[in-house]
């Protein structure tokens, strides 16, 4: 990287170490013209992106909106606390795995339906009826013999 004090275009690590219990790397570099030393640090950028809507507007990642309509497709079911938090850390971890700034909530959506059919089929059902948004009877039908099919693969799309 350029030195801060003359802008010269490289500079040199002389030393290099793990600080923060290995969550972060320390550098020292020392600049080969004007001879001063500085010190970086880096560390991994795990923010979770922000959600563009699909009317383009960006809004903040809402983890109580996510738990939220997550409860309510679970209402009544045999999953526990410990079953959806579990899967709600999870889709974070897979949002922050992006490494996108910003994400479509349709994602989001994918990530929650994916879950849920881990979780519960019923629940999936429930969530997924209001997130596709079922043309008609008869598609929703499709979804839960789908669903319902002896040994039909429930992992397609
Ligand atoms: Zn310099």
């Amino acid at each position: 990287m350029h030195c801060p004090f003359c802008r010269a275009a490289d500079t040199k690590v002389i030393d290099s170490r793990l600080v923060a219990e290995g969550e972060q790397v320390r550098r020292r570099r020392e600049c080969p013209v004007c001879n001063e030393r500085f010190t970086t640090f880096e560390t991994a950028e795990l923010v979770t992106p922000r959600v563009i809507k699909s009317d383009g507007s960006r809004v903040p990642f809402d983890e109580e909106k996510l738990r939220r309509s997550m409860l309510h497709a679970l209402q009544k079911r045999p999953v526990s606390i410990e079953q959806i938090d579990s899967a709600i850390q999870h889709i974070l971890h897979q949002l922050r795995a992006t490494g996108e700034r910003e994400v479509k909530s349709r994602l989001i959506g994918e990530l929650v339906m994916e879950a849920l059919r881990r979780l519960d089929q019923v629940a999936y059902v429930r969530f997924a009826s209001v997130y596709r948004d079922f043309q008609d009877v008869a598609a929703f039908k499709a979804e839960i013999d789908r669903l319902n099919a002896p040994d039909g693969d429930k992992s397609r799309d």
